[in-house]
This record gives structure tokens, C-alpha cells and sequence, in this order.
């Protein structure tokens, strides 16, 4: 079974797989070596290079191996967040710069929100640009990071610091990839699921609430989440406007994650954003924008989800300073997307060092 999705009309994703979109780039699957040979088909790409990490040459290039020309050239990588890095990039583009592609050559990235991110990067750097596709193979991937064009590395500490804008060729999505995926990664991919729902949906985030994560229909839940961020990121493709309430839960999340990163006990984006999730929620609270019964229904759902992580004192003031560095903040004032209501997010709030250690020390 395939069906194609429409970028154009954000409303229920059953509508969507029937409509055809000229400016379509997003293909959902369930059978994605025969839809992946089929698109390669109707291009004609001078060299195809596949970019995995450990785990995606594992488990995933055998699902699309059958799909790929004799002399595709696959290019590895080490798995992980600590790899996503300039010197991981220089690799990548040195093994490109080897096989002499030219600008008619494709990279297909297959794996995770690192590989959609670094890759994509890659691709539309080198030679000033080639094509590129995602194959996202993890949950946060699916729903998020292959969608929407944020490109880029990690600059030191610094999340995402190094990077651009631009929207992948072809998006290939299949839940088939997350049957290979570790629960823990799931539980990650969950928080940016959740994240949409209450930016944007209220009902779908009553539903969740209801929801046993072991037995989730991902075929089903997959395409809800990507129409809510795809429906959001092509009204505002540069982020200007309202595409920022997707930020909702980084603005600390990102702390967070650059925090744990810089003391080398890396923990899962997902993580880092339900703690940055709970902490704004809490903000929004505090600033009277959301009702004490809505937040604290939020918060308890996220803490039931989510383990504890232990921040002490030493880390808030840590993780407030590296708030600081959030893309999102002008003129040395961290700007936050907020919640208004549950399935209504709000951006460009100011938010103060003192409302993020409280919503921290309370967390
Ligand atoms: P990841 O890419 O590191 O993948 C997580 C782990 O799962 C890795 O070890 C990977 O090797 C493994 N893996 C991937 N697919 C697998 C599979 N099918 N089976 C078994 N193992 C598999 O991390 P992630 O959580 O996918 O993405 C996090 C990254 O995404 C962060 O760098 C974050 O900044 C970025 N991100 C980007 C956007 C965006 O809009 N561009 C949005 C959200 C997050």
C-alpha cells in the first residue's frame, strides 16, 4: 500500500493520501525498496551515494538495498549526537570529493535526525549544492527532522549553531524502519509527537493521553504529526512567524541538551525537549497565559512518559546561560514559543533568567 501526501491542504491526513500536489516532495509508504526504485527510476542522477551511521547500515540499507544501482556508494558514519560536527562533515564531503561527484549526484540519507541533518548539509554545500533525500528511519526523524529543510551541525556545545535552510528533494517515509528501533528512541521520537498536539491540536493530544505507547498505530500516527508540522512550515519556510511555535520545549530543551553534551553524558533530543516542554509549560502558567488544571495536566502526562533526569542547582544556572545562545532570542532577550491553551502554541514571548530557574527548580 502507498499513498502520496499533499502539502498544500493541511486538514485530515485521510483527505491528503488521495490528493497529488505538483510541489509534492513527501511520499508515505509501506513499501519503500519497490516506491524508493520507482522514484530513482524517474530521475536520472549521475551517482547515488547512501549516508549511513552503525546502526542504519545494520538495520536499514538492507530494506532498500534491492532499490539502489550497482554503484551506489554507500558512506558511513559513527552513530550519534557527538558526531554531528564539521570534522564528520569534512568526511563526508572528502569521500564525495574522491568519487568526483558532480552536481547531478544524489545522497540519500538514511537514518536518523543527525544523518537527515548533517547530510542534507552536506549535500547542499558541497560543489554549492547537489540533491538530497531523506529516508528518516527513526520516530523523531519521521515526524520532524526530516521535514521542514533545518539543516545543519553542532558547533562545539552549541546545538544546530552551524547550518541553513533548505527543503530535502524527496522524503520517503516508512514505519517499517521503526520495528528495529530501541524503545528508548521511541519514547524520544514521542516527545515531538506530543510536542505538535499541543501547539496545534487538542484533540489529538486528548487522544494521546489515552494512548498505550506499546501498542501504537505509527502507520497512522506518523502522517497526523508531519501534517501538523508541514502544514506549519509551509505557511512560514524561514521561520519568520509562526513556524517558531514549533520551538515550543527548545528554547530549554536545547539547553538542556547542549549542557549534557558539553559534560559528555549526551542524552536523547526527545528528553531534553519533555524536560524543556514541562519547564515552558510551567512558564506559560506562571505568565497566566495557561490555566494551573491545563499545565498541570500537561506536566503529569510528560513526567508519566518521561524518566526524571536529575539537574541540580549547578546545572539550571548552567543550562539558563547556554538559553542565552537560542537562535530564537534578539538582541540578547530569550524569546520563547509559549502555550495559550492546549493545541495553541505562541511564539516570540520574552522569558526571563529568573522564570527559567524557577520552572527548573520545580521540575
Ligand atoms: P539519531 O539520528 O542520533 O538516531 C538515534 C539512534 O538511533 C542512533 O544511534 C541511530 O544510529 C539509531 N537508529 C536510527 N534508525 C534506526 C533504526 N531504524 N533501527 C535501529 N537504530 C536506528 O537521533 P534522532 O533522535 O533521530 O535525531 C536527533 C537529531 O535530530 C538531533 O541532532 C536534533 O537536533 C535533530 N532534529 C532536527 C530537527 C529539524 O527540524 N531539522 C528537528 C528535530 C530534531
Amino acid at each position: 500500500m502507498r499513498f502520496d501526501f499533499n502539502c498544500i491542504i493541511p486538514v485530515q491526513p485521510a483527505f491528503l493520501f488521495n490528493m497529488v500536489s505538483q510541489k509534492d516532495n513527501l511520499l508515505f509508504t509501506t513499501t519503500i525498496s519497490a516506491d524508493l526504485a520507482l522514484k530513482l527510476k524517474a530521475k536520472s542522477f549521475t551517482k547515488i551515494f547512501v549516508l549511513v551511521d552503525d546502526n542504519t547500515e545494520e538495520y536499514c540499507l538492507p530494506l532498500i538495498q534491492n532499490a539502489l544501482p550497482e554503484n551506489s556508494q554507500p558512506i558511513f558514519i559513527k552513530s550519534g549526537e557527538a558526531h554531528k560536527t564539521i570534522g564528520t562533515c569534512e568526511n563526508i564531503w572528502q569521500t564525495l570529493t574522491e568519487a568526483v561527484a558532480d552536481r547531478q549526484a544524489l545522497l540519500i540519507n538514511l537514518g536518523g535526525g543527525v544523518i537527515c541533518d548533517m547530510g542534507g548539509f552536506c549535500a547542499r554545500t558541497y560543489k554549492r549544492g547537489i540533491n538530497f533525500w531523506n529516508i528518516p528511519t527513526t520516530l523523531l526523524s519521521q515526524v520532524d527532522a526530516s521535514i521542514g529543510g533545518k539543516l545543519g551541525v553542532d558547533f562545539g556545545s552549541f546545538k544546530n549553531q552551524i547550518g541553513l535552510f533548505s527543503e530535502p528533494d524527496q522524503i520517503l517515509i516508512d514505519s517499517i524502519f521503526l520495528k528495529s528501533l530501541p524503545k528508548e528512541e521511541i519514547i524520544s521520537g514521542y516527545a515531538e509527537i506530543i510536542k505538535h498536539a499541543l501547539i496545534k491540536d487538542e484533540n489529538m493530544f486528548n487522544k494521546l493521553l489515552d494512548y498505550d505507547l506499546e501498542y501504537i498505530n505509527w502507520q497512522s500516527l506518523v502522517p497526523q504529526a508531519v501534517t501538523i508540522k508541514k502544514s506549519i512550515v509551509e505557511q512560514d519556510p524561514g521561520e519568520n512567524g509562526m513556524r517558531k511555535i514549533l520551538n515550543f520545549g527548545h528554547t530549554i530543551g536545547h539547553a538542556i541538551e547542549s549542557y549534557f553534551l558539553a559534560i559528555e553524558r549526551p542524552i536523547k533530543h526527545g528528553e531534553a525537549i519533555a524536560i524543556g516542554m514541562i519547564a515552558e509549560t510551567s512558564i506559560s502558567v506562571d505568565k497566566g497565559l495557561l490555566t494551573e488544571n491545563k499545565g498541570r495536566l500537561i506536566i503529569d502526562f510528560l513526567n508519566k512518559i518521561f524518566p526524571k533526569m536529575d539537574i541540580n542547582e549547578e546545572a539550571i544556572t548552567n543550562i539558563t546561560q547556554l538559553a542565552f545562545q537560542d537562535k530564537k532570542n534578539v538582541g540578547g532577550r530569550i524569546k520563547a514559543a509559549l502555550l495559550s491553551g492546549i493545541g495553541n502554541g505562541i511564539y516570540d514571548i520574552e522569558i526571563t533568567e529568573s522564570e527559567i530557574e524557577k520552572s527548573l527548580m520545580s521540575y
